[in-house]
Order: structure tokens, then sequence, then C-alpha cells
């Protein structure tokens, strides 16, 4: 606890500071252009990974960057989006899965999840990643499996992503863009999905496609 409250002196030193004409600004409104869809993991910190300031980046945290499909009850992802789309008017949506993820890991063992009923619930969003996995990965290699896993889970919170009504009208119109990233911890390196080469690619490498170029933001 001692370590935030030094945290915050510095912020407040350091970082506010020399910011307050653009927290001024920020004070009555924000337009993000990006929903980003990220674990709940310590590890993973947007900001500092993509070194975006406040009103970047609208961010939404849970467990397995899980995305339900649209239709279930409505719960804290589902508003979000609902939000980012309709209100904030975001041009891209970021689903970003990260190495050595414990969801993925708890879905290949879901005898660890024996005493977390809710996690074990909220996991099943992460079968449908098993239809999405690399067919060229051995499942006798466990950490190759589980990373093989965390690939797939993206494209899957893709895809459940899609199913959104506000999602889908704006891919229809071209007014979002929707990626898949997957983020590395130990290099620090982010891979993004390539839709035509059906493959991660390294995000320098990616190229948005033609038709991806955006409508007018409305
Ligand atoms: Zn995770």
């Amino acid at each position: 606890m001692k370590r935030l409250l030094e945290g915050y002196a510095k912020f407040r030193r350091e970082a506010f500071e020399p910011r307050k004409d653009h927290f001024h600004l920020l004070s009555e409104i924000q337009s993000p252009e990006v929903l980003f869809i990220t674990c709940a993991d310590s590890r993973i910190v947007p900001d500092l990974i993509l070194q975006t300031e406040p009103g970047d980046l609208f961010i939404c945290r849970v467990v397995g960057n899980v995305v339900p499909p649209a239709g279930e009850l409505p719960g804290g992802v589902s508003s979000t989006i609902e939000y980012a789309v309709e209100v904030l008017k975001v041009r891209h949506v970021i689903v970003c899965g990260h190495s050595d993820c414990g969801a993925a890991k708890a879905a290949l063992n879901r005898d660890s999840l024996q005493r977390l009923p809710l996690t074990e619930k909220w996991l099943r969003y992460i079968e449908s990643a098993w239809n999405y996995l690399d067919p060229g990965v051995s499942r006798d290699d466990p950490k190759a499996l589980h990373t093989a896993l965390i690939h797939a889970n993206v494209i899957a919170q893709m895809e459940n992503l899609k199913t959104h009504p506000e999602i889908a009208r704006g891919l229809t119109y071209g007014t979002i863009q929707v990626h898949g990233w997957y983020y590395d911890i130990l290099t620090g390196t982010i891979e993004a999905w390539d839709q035509k080469a059906r493959r991660f690619v390294p995000l320098e490498e990616f190229v948005l496609p033609e038709e991806a170029i955006l409508a007018p933001r409305s």
C-alpha cells in the first residue's frame, strides 16, 4: 500500500503536472478511438505497452479477455461494448490475449476450478476456442498447447464480438474494425491475427486490409 501512495505522489508531481492541459480537456469529454478488451492479468498494462495517454483507450478488462456472445445475460462486457460503439463511436475494437494466461491454463485443466464455481462458469466461454486451435500444434506439448489455445481464444472472442449487433452493424457499414492481438510478456512483443493469411503475424508486419479503411466517424 505504501508503494501506491508513493506512486500517487509521483503521479501528481511527474505525470499530472506536465499534462495539466490535457487533463483539463479530458475533464468534460472523452473521445477514445479504441475499445481495448484484454485480460485482468496484472502483467498486461495497455497504456504502457502502447504508450498511450489518458483518453486514448476505452479499456475492458476481464478474466480470459472473454466476450460473451450477444444474447447472453446482460453483463459488464456487453454493456461496455454497447457504450463504446453507440456513444463513444470507437473505430477499432482490439481483443488482446497474452502469454501464460491463467484462464486458458484453467480451461486446459478444469479440475483446478473445483472451488471456483463462478470462474468455472465464466470460462465456459473459452470452450469455443478449441474450434480455432491451430491444427499443427502438438497436443503432447503442454506449453505449445497452452499458447495455441490462447491464440485460438483471441479468434473465438473476436467471433463472439461480431455477434453483438452494434459491432455487426459497424463491420457491415465500415465504421469499425475488429482486431485480435496476442501479447508476449517475456519479449514485450505483439502479434496480430491476419485474417487473410490465417495466422498471427508480428504487429509491425500487420497491414490493414484496404477494404478495412474506415468510413467517416459519425
Ligand atoms: Zn489472462
